[in-house]
């Protein structure tokens, strides 16, 4: 039933452009204002205030409407709705009760209502902040020229004051818990949006690899790291398919784009903890090896081209396979990304020359 209930509060907005949390803060402020009202009926049957009760059924109808309009998709109807009813009732408890009881504090809540529930600019909220004070020192005004309708017996009065300062509490509480788990969520949203939409840009779509762009990112902060202290040796390659126009002539471009995935697949699993690989090109890899010096690298590199060599894509009734060729060097820090990547490319093109499937360091 509780849950039932919890779940009709949070009920999601229907139409695109509203916003669910501009709805819940109506419906939470509408049940506290319900339940206030209820309380207040409550102190008045048992003081004796007969008289007053009249009173207060219609504004536990106007709560009760406020909070169906909610469910209208009309969220704009529904905080205009809310917010007249309030200015409303305050207005006229002022005028029967006088000041003392404590009414004029649920300005307050239209306030803290009206800054959280309005999309307006802040020049706006400001001058709706001003209209508040003005409100308030017009009852103030004309509570203090004139007497009240009702005057409430002592008793009620500290009792009504009481439970008015505790609504003015709840509601404040209330509408800003709403607030902040809306704008935490939104944020949440946001940072996880932005790590996705980088992550898009920084990796290749087909093999989900690093691209060019991303590695050249990371080398870049190996530089850094290196020009702050963090002295490392690392060598650096670039692997060229031998031949890979003819497998796009023979099979089909979908057959060579399988090839590169399972390639990926392979230079990643090989390269897992020893450094980081990237698609540079249409069919070209770099690939950064962390740690080592060119000799070092070189074992690496063997191990993968054996692994590779083994390697057979399947594609419809073909196995295909493929060789590369290499060009390795270590990476000159004192020279950068560009002079480092034109040897390793140098060396690739002398490998290319030299009849393919090696690799020149
Ligand atoms: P070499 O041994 O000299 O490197 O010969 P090659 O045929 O590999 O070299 P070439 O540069 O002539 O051809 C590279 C081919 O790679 C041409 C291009 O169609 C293909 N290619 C580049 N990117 C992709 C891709 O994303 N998918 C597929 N299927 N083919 C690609
Ligand atoms: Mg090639
Ligand atoms: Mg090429």
């Amino acid at each position: 039933m509780i849950q039932k209930f919890i779940k009709v509060v949070f009920k999601d907005v229907e139409n695109e452009n509203e916003t669910k949390k501009v709805s819940v803060i109506l419906r939470l402020n509408a049940i506290i204002m319900f339940i206030y009202f209820i309380c207040i009926l409550g102190v008045f049957l048992m003081t004796g205030e007969r008289a007053s009760i009249l009173l207060l059924l219609p504004c536990l109808c106007a709560y009760a409407v406020a909070f169906y309009t909610t469910y209208l998709n009309d969220t704009k109807f529904a905080a205009f709705f809310s917010v007249f009813i309030t200015v409303d009732w305050i207005y006229i408890f002022i005028r029967r009760f006088g000041w003392d009881c404590g009414i004029q504090h649920f300005i307050f809540v239209l306030l803290v209502l009206g800054f959280t529930i309005s999309y307006r600019k802040l020049p706006w909220k400001v001058a709706m902040s001003a209209l508040a004070c003005v409100f308030r020192l017009i009852l103030y005004a004309y509570a203090n020229t004139n007497e009240p309708f009702t005057a409430l017996n002592q008793k009620t009065s500290t009792v009504y004051q009481i439970i008015n300062s505790v609504f003015v509490f709840i509601g404040i509480t209330g509408i800003l818990a709403i607030f902040t788990k809306a704008s935490m969520e939104l944020e949440q949203t946001l940072v996880q949006y932005n790590e996705k939409l980088h992550k898009l840009a920084s990796l290749d779509p087909l093999t989900g690899l690093l691209n060019r762009r991303s590695m050249r990112e990371y080398l870049e902060k190996r530089i850094k790291a290196y020009n702050d202290g963090h002295v490392e040796s690392m060598a650096l390659a670039i692997g060229d398919i031998d031949y890979f126009k003819k497998i796009n002539d023979t099979y089909g471009h979908e057959c060579g784009d399988i090839v590169l995935k399972r390639l990926a697949a392979l230079f990643t699993e090989c390269m897992e903890g020893k450094g980081c690989v990237s698609r540079w090109g249409g069919e070209e890899f770099l690939l950064v090896f962390r740690h080592m010096n060119g000799d070092e690298a070189l074992i690496v590199l063997n191990d993968l081209n054996r692994k590779m060599k083994k390697l057979q894509v399947a594609y419809k009734e073909e196995r295909i396979r493929v060789t590369m060729t290499f060009g390795l060097s270590e990476f000159d820090f004192e020279h950068g990304i560009d002079y480092s990547v034109n040897d390793v490319d140098k060396k690739l093109y002398r490998g290319k020359e030299a009849g393919r499937d090696r690799t020149i360091y």
